[in-house]
């Protein structure tokens, strides 16, 4: 573990700088799977002191303010190699939530090995009849002894291929109004009862997955929060979610983001423009300069800390137009490329992946709903009556 003693804001840049240094060799010394270099990243990040720069001390992390979270998240940010992003649904959104609502226990349990990468995590929030309207899901968890059943099907599960633990949203009480009979649950993965079925999407990649789950167990205290009280807690994993998504972190635009859900950055687009000789058209000039203002935009957004909503809105109308230039850009060899030409592979996956940044974490439509409803105090949606108990309301 790291220093003892707090550094200032400048020691402790410094000493993050020094360890992003030694990442390349480290990962070169990792000659394993995409998830063993994740693993070996992550675990020694965390032996750094540096995985968890404001979890307290005894859950691993270093217990330091946001001026250090901040410093650590600048000088990070580009530095931190693509297989971070293995960790983006632990680290970024199920172990702030258990931070925030967990027992102690179960925070001892899961915050060490979760911030040194041992437990990869998956999110089992979508079902087929509930996407954006989520608390319309009927997968349902019963009580057994000291342990709950968990029975229902998830949908879009990103990672869940991978995934040591799942944090989960289940129906507890169908006699109780829609958003009330909800609970959080942490579900072991590797069990014969939970079933994982790949769904390959247009860019050749499973990235996400079905998950079946026919009388899963799960431990009766691996609960978040209390029984029936999930709703608030799927709402606060969410805006942890947002937040991070709205974040827009850019990839080198060499690298090919298995991710593949972040923003083409504007350098790679006039790279692009060079290669294709078209960075003097009028129109794709007109493109780059849109791009490069929107580029701009994102970290402004993050920095103003406002609504998630905002920042992850505009993430997905940034990836958009960033890949609509690209695919303009690319002509013939945006659609059919040699696999060894590992630019054109990059940006052809940039092409066909960057609708599905509409949609995760939220469509760009529920975005402006809740834009609307909860910052600018539009009347709500029209939906059913609130107390009417769920297993008397008309479902897809
Ligand atoms: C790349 C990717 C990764 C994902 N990863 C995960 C994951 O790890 N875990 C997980 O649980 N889920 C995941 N999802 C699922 C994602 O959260 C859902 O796709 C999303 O919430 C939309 O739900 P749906 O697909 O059921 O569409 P629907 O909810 O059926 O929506 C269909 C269309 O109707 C529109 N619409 C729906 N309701 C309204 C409304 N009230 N007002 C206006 N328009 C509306 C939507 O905007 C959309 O255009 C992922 C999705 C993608 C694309």
């Amino acid at each position: 573990m790291g220093a003892t003693t707090t550094p200032t804001p400048d020691e402790f840049e410094t000493e993050v700088r020094t360890f992003f240094d030694g990442v390349p060799a480290l990962l070169d010394r990792c000659d394993g799977s995409r998830t063993d270099r994740a693993r070996a990243y992550r675990a020694a990040l965390f032996d750094a002191g540096l995985a968890g720069i404001g979890y307290p001390l005894k859950y691993g992390g270093r217990g330091l303010g946001e001026e250090y979270q901040a410093v650590f998240r600048q000088v990070a940010t580009p530095l931190q190699p693509p297989e971070e992003s293995t960790f983006g649904i632990g680290v970024g959104m199920a172990l702030p939530t258990i931070l925030e609502y967990g027992s102690d226990e179960l925070k001892a349990r899961l915050l060490p090995s979760g911030l040194r990468g041992e437990e990869i995590w998956c999110q089992l929030y979508s079902e087929p009849g509930a996407g954006s309207d989520l608390a319309g899901l009927t997968c349902k968890a019963e009580r057994d002894g000291d342990e709950w059943i968990i029975t229902g099907q998830k949908l879009w599960t990103s990672g869940a291929q991978h995934a040591d633990l799942g944090i989960l949203i289940a129906r507890t009480d169908p006699d109780a109004p829609k958003h009330a009979g909800i609970t959080m649950f942490v579900l072991p993965m590797n069990q014969p009862s939970v079933e994982v079925r790949p769904l390959v999407q247009m860019t050749g990649v499973a990235e996400f997955n079905e998950v079946f789950m026919d009388e899963a167990r799960c431990p009766a205290d691996w609960i978040v929060g209390e029984v029936n009280h999930g709703w608030r807690l799927a709402t606060a994993l969410l805006a942890h979610e947002r937040t991070s998504l709205g974040k827009g972190q850019m990839t080198k635009h060499t690298e090919r983001s298995k991710a593949g859900r972040f923003p083409i950055p504007f350098e790679g687009l006039l790279d692009r423009a060079d290669w294709a000789g078209r960075r003097d058209h009028p129109v794709i000039r007109q493109q780059l300069a849109q791009a490069y203002i929107g580029e701009k935009i994102i970290p402004w957004l993050a920095a103003r800390q406002q609504h998630p909503s905002l920042g992850k809105l505009w993430r997905t109308i940034q990836g958009r137009l960033a890949a609509d230039t690209a695919h303009e850009l690319g002509g013939g060899v945006a659609i059919a490329w040699e696999e060894d030409d590992t630019e054109a592979d990059y940006f052809a996956y940039h092409v066909l992946n960057c609708r599905g940044m509409s949609l995760g974490g939220g469509t760009d439509e529920v975005q402006k709903n809740t834009l609307g409803e909860r910052v600018l105090g539009l009347p709500r949606e029209p939906g059913p009556d609130k107390n009417t108990p769920f297993r008397d309301l008309l479902r897809n």
